[in-house]
């Protein structure tokens, strides 16, 4: 059977699913978007994703014609249809159809969910880790578009995605207006130093991740103690284990960073520890 993706109340095959050029979402990149994960049956941390989906819309003036229960039932409903048990979901609301101009006034936003496989870097690096750098590219100033709006416009990010790709390297750390650390292009950044987790706040120009929220939680939970501050590159390059969290990376150790290893070059002993943790959670709770 074809995937089935939910498209404004109705599940049509992956083939037939499809979006009118004159929707602002296309357009203009006008929207916001969702990555959630279903584990063993169950939408993990369901309320966090659907809360930060709506403030998102909120922040960009975009009223979501569907209340957030109808939201996540709708979600349940496309995984069950497409038989999963494992999966990964993509969510977006676009501006919906519009003219050509920029004004969303007469656009009627549109809902699209998706349930599907994602693997986002080779499996090997999970348990090796991954070498990085550090982009050029600047987080875009929270001023203009704030990192915490999960928008359909994330040419920021790719334009850093890019030039790790062209260093020969599957991720690259951002750094914001003021040049700390913010996050890695789809993903939030930890470092340990000493014992402490280090991850930066959340007005660093960062996405609030919902997998970093969990990696906080945790923390406190296995007793090794973690804090929200600002990183400097420098924290990166002297780190003894750094590791990126997110919905579709999940958990995945960093090894070396502008051509500087990472404590021995190898996953840490606090990062395996957290990543088993996550692993059991993911499943268990
Ligand atoms: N930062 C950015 C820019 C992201 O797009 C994402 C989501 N892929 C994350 C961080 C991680 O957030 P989450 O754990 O909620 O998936």
């Amino acid at each position: 059977m074809a995937l089935q993706i939910w498209m404004d109340g109705k599940l049509v095959d992956k083939e037939n699913a499809k979006v009118s050029v004159y929707d602002h979402g296309l357009l203009y990149g006008d929207g916001v978007f969702e990555g959630i994960r279903a584990y063993s049956g169950r939408i993990f941390e369901a309320d966090a994703h659907i809360q930060r989906l709506y403030a998102s819309a909120k922040a960009i003036r975009l009223t979501i014609p569907m209340s957030p229960a109808d939201m996540l039932a709708a979600v349940e409903q496309t995984v069950k249809a497409n038989h999963f048990t494992d999966c990964y979901i993509r969510l977006l609301i676009t501006r919906g159809v519009g003219n050509l101009g920029l004004s969303p006034v007469n656009c009627l936003p549109s809902i699209v969910i998706i349930a599907d496989q994602i693997q986002l870097y080779p499996k090997e690096m999970y348990e090796k880790g991954m070498s990085i750098i550090t982009s050029s590219v600047i987080r875009n100033h929270p001023n203009a578009l704030s990192a915490r709006i999960k928008s359909l416009n994330y040419l920021n990010n790719i334009l850093a995605k890019i030039e790790a790709i062209d260093a020969g390297v599957p991720e690259a750390v951002m750094l914001n207006h003021e040049g700390n650390v913010a996050e890695a292009t789809a993903d939030n950044i930890f470092v340990i130093q000493q014992g402490v987790v280090m991850t930066p706040t959340t007005s660093d120009g960062i996405l609030e991740g919902v997998t970093r929220n969990l990696i906080l939680r945790l923390c406190e939970r296995l007793n090794i103690p973690a804090v929200e501050k600002v990183l400097q590159r420098h924290d990166l390059y002297v780190a003894d284990e750094f590791f990126l969290t997110g919905t579709g990376a999940e958990v995945i150790p960093v090894i070396k960073i502008d051509g500087r290893v990472v404590g021995d070059g190898v996953p840490g002993p606090v990062t395996k520890r957290i990543l088993e943790a996550f692993h059991k959670y993911v499943r268990a709770g």
